[in-house]
């Protein structure tokens, strides 16, 4: 009797420590792959979609900023010739607000005032609850499409804001084109649509660098620069304007040479007086797309310059250890 309790005490206790054993092992966590993410709410990679011109939307997950929303385009060639007024086309900026499944922002963001980066930031923002960020014209452009000033954020050379994950900060740039970028000047009061576009006056165009604990990007919108402003800036990622180039071995020295990114997307080279719902065009003058690719790609063949996709989400490179770790003189 004593020994059959025994075995059927020890076979109890056999049972429970299987059953137990495995509920352990399906809770325990699991070594990652080498090279992967922990699976973690938000730890996905931080992608870019390109939306035309140098539009991009900027996403981990939790966090979102857009920079340069421009989805009205218009008016047509002809309008913007003859300086048409023109206001925000709101059904079409909730259109592709809704296809690309943003209802919240952590910032909106503007290069330049000039129309086809700033003319819908206003009215983004408004529509996203977002932040947003950028000089004194775009400011103005904000509180013109009814935006509270306590949600616009004026930049200076040097200012850094905290969006989400992202990091941003504002470095002065020039604008591209033999000109420096016209209409220029500060938009002293309010811009309240329909106005032409040449209302749309710069007054600073920023070249952004963009830091998430995940990646480093720098959103270089117009194809001027100032020398030496990227001098001990690394980012793995630039999106680069490549609309009226002056001189374009300068340029990529200035840009890419300085800051080493394992990839460039040219942005800026489609023609904007053409609605995103048709198929995209290059820019008819001061847009050289395959002389450009020809040029980068010789002088920097350790860089993958690429275009984007129109509207997909495209996975972001992650940092390098020693790149951010050697490249962050103010964090
Ligand atoms: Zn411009």
């Amino acid at each position: 009797m004593r020994f059959l309790r025994r075995a059927l005490l020890f076979t109890v206790v056999v049972l429970v420590a299987i059953v137990a054993g495995a509920a352990l092992w399906a809770q325990w966590p699991r070594t990652p792959p080498s090279g992967e993410d922990v699976a973690a709410p938000g730890s996905g990679p931080v992608t870019v979609t390109w939306l035309g011109v140098s539009a991009v939307l900027l996403r981990d997950g939790d966090s979102a900023i857009l920079i340069d929303p421009f989805f009205t385009r218009k008016p047509a060639k002809l309008g913007l010739l003859t300086n048409r007024p023109v206001r925000p086309d709101e059904a079409r900026i909730r259109d592709w607000l809704e296809r690309l499944q943003i209802d919240h922002l952590d910032a909106v963001v503007v290069s330049h005032a000039h129309y086809d980066h700033a003319l819908d930031a206003g009215v983004v923002a408004r529509l996203t609850d977002a932040q947003l960020l950028g000089s004194q014209s775009t400011a103005q452009i904000g509180r013109g499409a009814g935006l509270d000033d306590k949600r616009i954020i004026f930049v200076e050379a040097g200012t850094q804001v905290q969006a989400g994950r992202f990091r941003l900060r504002f470095l002065a740039s020039r604008h591209a084109g033999a000109t420096g970028g016209r209409p220029r000047g500060t938009i002293a009061e309010p811009l309240v649509p329909p106005a032409g576009p040449l209302a749309y006056r710069m007054d600073q165009t920023w070249s952004i660098v963009v830091d998430h604990p995940r990646t480093r990007l720098l959103h270089h919108g117009s194809a001027g620069f100032e020398p030496g402003a990227l001098e001990g800036v690394r980012v793995d990622t630039v999106l680069l304007g490549v609309a009226l180039i002056d001189n374009l071995p300068a340029y990529l020295d200035a840009v890419v040479g300085q800051v080493a990114p394992a990839r460039v997307y040219a942005v800026h080279w489609d023609d904007f007086t053409r609605p995103l719902s048709e198929p995209l065009r290059p820019l008819p003058v001061g847009v050289d797309l395959p002389a450009f690719f020809a040029q980068a790609r010789t002088r920097y063949p350790a860089v993958r310059f690429q275009t984007l996709p129109l509207g997909d989400a495209v996975a972001l490179p992650r940092a390098q250890e020693a790149r951010t770790s050697s490249a962050s003189p103010d964090a």
